[in-house]
């Protein structure tokens, strides 16, 4: 595939909170995207973000030359791949040859069986997951984890330094979405930890900027302490600042740790903390927390200790 005169043509499949920024900022830097969500508000959205609507998944991949898909989870890319209906068919309607990036965050056995059912298809693929959440989507500089080939790679690279400041490539086939679910699983523990250890010095009788001033700068340093910061005060663009409007919401956290479970069971691993994590968040999402900041888990915890926050 050339990379030089004309610039490639791109379908954008999934205009959500994520996709419709994403496809935004390749408008803005000049590449013509024919886009295409199942949702009508979506697609307006887009189209005011100087987005081609088209009037299915397959009419926007028919004219393409790069596949984008930004969907909710792994049976959404598999309906969009080989579905019926207005949002599927992509894989027989892209030309051959085509490349396919998937950036949802799925399982990553759905991955390695989305790459397969590309292939075979007779498409490049890469799997290509953000992190960075909606801010860094708006922003393009999200972080990109990418699985697949290095010639494919090399190939997308043009796209993720459009919508992204730092890509890694991971490795093969899947290796992105590995990259990306042992990633999120440090950070569920960790923030857990972080608002554990709060609530103790709170009942210790420490203040959370002393705990803060020497947790950050020994050993307890972590992103989950000094960037998100589960107490108001001592990290003053932290969620737990505006009353822990996300951010990273609590249901995304459940979903990326139901994910380390699924590849923890398929690989065997023993991970009693990250299995914890994705317990505590479950329950976080179900009981109100899905639309909160995931460092929300500091008031679940609190209240479970019948403790009360110190007045600061
Ligand atoms: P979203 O629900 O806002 O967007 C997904 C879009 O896909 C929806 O608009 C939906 O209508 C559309 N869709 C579903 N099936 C379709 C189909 N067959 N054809 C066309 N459109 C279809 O979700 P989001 O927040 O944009 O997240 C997308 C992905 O990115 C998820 O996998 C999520 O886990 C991941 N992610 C999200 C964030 C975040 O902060 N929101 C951060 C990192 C990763």
């Amino acid at each position: 595939m050339s990379n030089d005169a004309a610039k490639r043509t791109v379908g954008f499949i999934g205009l959500g909170h994520m996709g419709g920024p994403m496809a935004a900022n390749l408008v803005k830097a000049g590449y013509q995207v024919t886009g295409f969500d199942v949702v009508p508000a979506a697609l307006e959205a887009a189209r005011a973000a100087g987005v081609a609507v088209a009037a299915s998944s397959a009419e926007a991949a028919a004219g393409a030359d790069v596949v984008i898909t930004m969907l909710p989870a792994g049976k959404h890319v598999f309906a969009a791949y080989e579905g019926d209906g207005p949002g599927g068919g992509l894989l027989a309607a892209a030309k051959p040859g085509s490349l396919f990036l998937e950036c949802s965050t799925i399982a990553v056995e759905d991955a390695r069986t989305a790459h397969e059912m590309a292939l075979a298809a007779g498409h490049h693929s890469l799997d290509a997951p953000v992190s960075g959440g909606v801010m860094g989507a708006e922003a393009g500089t999200l972080t990109f984890m990418v699985g697949g080939t290095a010639e494919d790679f090399a190939d997308a690279a043009e796209f993720f330094e459009v919508m992204g400041r730092r890509i890694v490539h991971c490795g093969g086939h899947g290796a992105g979405q590995a990259a990306k679910v042992c990633n999120n699983m440090i950070l569920g523990v960790s923030m857990i930890a972080v608002s554990e250890a709060f609530v103790l010095g709170e009942q210790l009788g420490l203040t959370h900027q002393a705990l803060y001033d020497v947790a950050a700068n020994a050993s307890g340093q972590c992103w989950a302490l000094t960037t998100n910061c589960p107490v108001p005060g001592p990290v003053p663009a932290s969620p737990a600042n505006r009353d822990y409007q996300p951010g990273f919401a609590g249901a995304l956290m459940a979903k990326d740790l139901g994910l380390a479970v699924e590849a923890l069971n398929a690989t065997g691993v023993e991970a009693s903390l990250g299995r914890a994590a994705e317990e505590i968040y479950r329950h976080f999402a179900l009981d109100g927390g899905a639309g909160t900041d995931f460092s929300g888990i500091i008031n679940t915890i609190r209240a479970a200790s019948h403790a009360a926050a110190p007045e600061e």
